[in-house]
């Protein structure tokens, strides 16, 4: 009766058992150690040199040479968990998403459109406070810090989050006391502000101190009725719920003490790919079930990673599953060396219109851009106009900004052979987008 992929159960099979133990450094660690989420931070690998001899024997010496190149290269810093090295299929790391995500290879980087920045939504644009970004009326941004568990090729933050590297020198936000003060009192000062996203970096990375103290402060507003904690933790250290009571329960207190008051707590994560859900990601997130801490998804859309139909609605009805809801689905921020990584916004939009219907309309995501220039986000259907030749798509945001039109460019090498050659041309840029202004505002 229905389509076969609709029936398909497979988002239920979990992967399970000491999977961690094919990686030859691990062959010996069992599921106590594994479990504990200061081995996991501790055994991180954070430099090149060390992943390098974690895979000596894994893959081959091509591989490596690809990577040590690949590294050179990029914007991001190194952090990969055990955990996540683990989920990584060696015996074919090209293809893997997960290795997509997090290691870079050289062979495969392509050179960045001409309308990249490194901050491409111009979130230092909008910060009345160093990180702290006010670009909707009723809710703001703050970046508590800019550490992560794990650092992301494509991260949007590349120029806060980690530490310097090869090729970018980064701006700081570090836990620092007066810096959040001054967030604070910006917030407090702001009426009409309802709503707090605390990011960073990541949530995972503020001691249990840190994160009620954050929490406690900002339920002391009269008028804030949300927060939302971002974590990308769930998805690449999910142990850390099952083994650090502490911080569990901060994030608990401070939940519980919003309810108490009306304000609504919850957890915003990222996970990008169905093989990132596993059983010990489900017995961590059955522990903030429990008790009663809502869990949403914001994935981050990437080609070869999750932009397949079946994949994406793979992950969507995996995270339904062990009680995640899927949120956002992004489109890929125009961010410095990860071309690679990019899809078209026709192509996003088909990937909505093929996952839209599989399960409940509360657990499918909005497919959003996240406009750059700081137009905030939008829905990928929304264009105002879009010219699938030079892959410029326009924009209006009028709660953001009630006039302005905003771009988004789709990466020139999945472009017609016609748009490639217009954009190889640097005196044609400006005529492209004026063209596309002008298809608006007639
Ligand atoms: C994403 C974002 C928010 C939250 O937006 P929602 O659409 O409500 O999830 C707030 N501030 C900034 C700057 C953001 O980028
Ligand atoms: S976890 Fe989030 S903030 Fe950290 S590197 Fe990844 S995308 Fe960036």
């Amino acid at each position: 009766m229905f389509p076969k992929h609709t029936v398909d159960l497979s988002h239920r099979e979990l992967r399970a058992g000491p999977f961690w133990q094919a990686i030859p450094a691990f062959a010996d660690v069992d599921e106590a150690t594994f479990l504990d989420h200061r081995w996991q931070a501790k055994q991180s690998i954070t430099k090149p040199r060390q992943l390098i001899d974690t895979l000596q024997g894994l893959v081959t010496p091509e591989f490596l040479a690809d990577v040590t190149d690949g590294f050179m290269r990029a914007p991001m810093s190194l952090r990969v968990s055990p955990y996540l090295l683990s989920l990584i299929d060696w015996r074919d790391p090209m293809g893997d998403p997960l290795r997509r995500q997090f290691i870079p290879v050289g062979s495969t980087l392509l050179p960045d459109h001409p309308m990249l920045t490194l901050d491409s939504l111009a979130e230092q644009a909008d910060a009345p406070v160093p990180g702290l970004t006010h670009r909707y009326p009723d809710k703001a941004l703050f970046l508590a810090l800019d550490t992560c568990p794990v650092y992301c090729r494509f991260c949007t933050r590349s120029y806060a989050v980690g530490v310097d590297t090869e090729a970018v020198e980064k701006i700081q936000l570090r836990v620092d006391r007066d810096r959040w003060e001054r967030a604070f009192a910006h917030i407090r000062a702001t009426p009409y502000l309802e709503d707090i996203v605390i990011s960073g970096g990541d949530s995972y990375q503020l001691k249990a101190n840190q994160l009620t103290e954050i929490g406690d402060a900002l339920l002391s507003i009269p008028h804030i009725r949300r927060l939302r904690f971002a974590t990308k933790g769930p998805a690449v250290m999910p142990m850390k719920l099952l083994t650090d009571l502490e911080w569990v329960e901060a994030l608990t207190g401070v939940v519980e003490r919003g309810r108490r008051r009306g304000v609504s707590v919850v957890l915003h994560t990222h996970f990008n790919h169905p093989n990132e859900v596993t059983e010990i990601t489900a017995r961590a997130l059955d522990v903030l079930f429990q008790r009663g801490i809502t869990v949403r998804n914001q994935a981050v859309l990437q080609r070869g990673v999750n932009d397949g139909h079946d994949t994406m609605r793979l992950l969507l009805r995996r995270l339904a599953w062990v009680n995640v809801q899927p949120y956002y689905v992004y489109q890929h921020d125009l961010v410095k060396g990860v071309e690679d990584l990019r899809t078209a916004i026709g192509a996003t939009a088909e990937l909505e219109k093929a996952v839209r219907g599989v399960t409940a309309g509360f657990l499918t995501p909005t497919f959003v851009v996240d406009l750059p220039g700081g137009g905030g986000k939008r829905d990928v259907h929304s264009f105002e106009h879009y010219d699938r030749t030079t892959g410029v798509a326009v924009y209006r945001s009028p709660n953001v900004q009630k006039t302005e039109l905003y771009f988004y460019c789709d990466p020139i090498h999945l472009l017609p052979p016609e748009g490639r050659a217009r954009w190889a041309i640097p005196s044609e840029r400006e005529g492209i987008l004026a063209e596309a202004r002008r298809a608006v505002v007639r």
